[in-house]
């Protein structure tokens, strides 16, 4: 049973506090982010972690889910399914639990491998006649573009969906939006991230995703590639991945917030597999011309120490709150993280 209560009104600080009850919240996907995502979920107040997903099934329980017990089973049995008595085996997990579980707003931590996955789940959201908040940490501009054809659907269909809404696209376009308020015209909007993780297998989808910007590859010959491949592939590399030039969506959301045309903007960075320090400091630099005629550079600079799971699952809940208020107020749709500020989730 979880200790989390309704939050009563003395508790609103803020008159923009919606909530009388914490958001109950689902995770799809249950690899390195989705499991990241339960335990940032686990010490809020405002949302309570109540559903999760996986490729072979589900977990639901509307007391909320532990994070412990739900990601011992995933790692021992390959499956939130097997959580004993909340959990079901499934191979159409998702459907399953939409149709089943009432849930406000879910995290798509889903690979999105092949490149219209995501799309294709979000088809299922609205052929369920399902409405709520969905958040995504899509990376590629072709993902998003696909997700704005949906924009009639979503918004006849009662869905507020937030997307690109990670680190990168996400708060660091969020940032370079913030930054270009200095100026009269943006010249230039250069992201380069860092990136260290431990081990490739706790980030699998990412990685694959990562493989497949290298020169010679793409989605489908990434997606391909067996584990083994992979790890013959990082063994030539050091482990170590250099990414340049890099189809971001962060150029198309930031063109559609009227920041600058998406060819001023350039997305690349180092990942590397087998040590969890960044190999260089992720930052995003805003380059423009002032009022007065001035050329300047803005930088905003992630703290080394903060990993790759706090920058995505903490923006990403904090546009899920933002999405919340949106729903709230009848406004449906796609939005952007460089369109809608995210709140913090308490
Ligand atoms: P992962 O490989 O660790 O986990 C993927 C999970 O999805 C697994 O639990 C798997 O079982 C589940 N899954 C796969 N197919 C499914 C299906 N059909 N139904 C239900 N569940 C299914 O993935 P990850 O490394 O955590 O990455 C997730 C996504 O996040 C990737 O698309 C990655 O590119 C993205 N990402 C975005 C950012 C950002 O800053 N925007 C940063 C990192 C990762």
């Amino acid at each position: 049973m979880s200790d989390k209560q309704g939050i009563s009104p003395t508790d609103a600080t803020t008159a923009n506090f919606l909530f009388s009850q914490p958001v109950r919240v689902g995770v799809l996907g249950f690899g390195g982010l989705g499991q990241a995502a339960a335990r940032v979920l686990a010490p809020k107040r405002e949302m309570l972690w109540v559903a999760a997903a996986d490729q072979k099934g589900y977990a639901y329980d509307s007391a909320g889910l532990n994070p412990d017990t739900c990601i011992a089973a995933y790692q021992a049995q390959g499956s939130v399914g097997y959580v004993e008595p909340i959990g079901t085996l499934s191979n159409h997990s998702i459907l399953e639990l939409i149709e089943k579980a009432p849930v406000d707003g879910y995290f798509l931590a889903l690979p999105n491998l092949p490149n219209t996955f995501m799309a294709s789940v979000i088809q299922q959201f609205i052929q369920a006649g399902w409405q709520g908040v969905l958040v995504d940490a899509l990376k590629r501009t072709s993902a998003v573009e696909q997700l704005l054809a949906l924009q009639n659907e979503l918004q006849a269909a009662g869905i507020t969906y937030m997307t690109g809404c990670g680190a990168t696209p996400g708060l660091l376009t969020a940032a370079a939006t913030l930054a270009a308020q200095s100026y009269a015209e943006i010249h230039q909007v250069k992201i380069t991230f860092g990136v260290g993780i431990a081990n490739w297998e706790a980030y699998r989808a990412t990685i694959r995703e990562d493989i497949a910007h290298l020169p010679g590859y793409d989605v489908d010959r990434a997606r391909s590639m067996s584990d083994a491949e992979v790890e013959a592939l990082l063994d030539r590399t050091d482990g170590i991945l250099h990414l340049e030039n890099m189809e971001h969506a962060d150029d198309v959301m930031l063109e559609l917030a009227g920041i600058c045309p998406r060819e001023r903007v350039t997305v690349g960075g180092v990942v590397d597999t087998r040590n969890p320090k960044k190999p260089l400091s992720t930052n995003v630099q805003v380059t423009g011309r002032t009022f007065e005629g001035k050329i300047s550079t803005h930088t905003f600079t992630l703290g080394d120490e903060t990993s790759m799971a706090a920058n995505v699952c903490g923006p990403a809940f904090g546009y899920l709150k933002a999405g919340v208020s949106l729903h709230q107020r009848g406004m449906y749709g796609l939005f952007t993280a460089a369109e809608v500020m995210p709140k913090f989730v308490k």
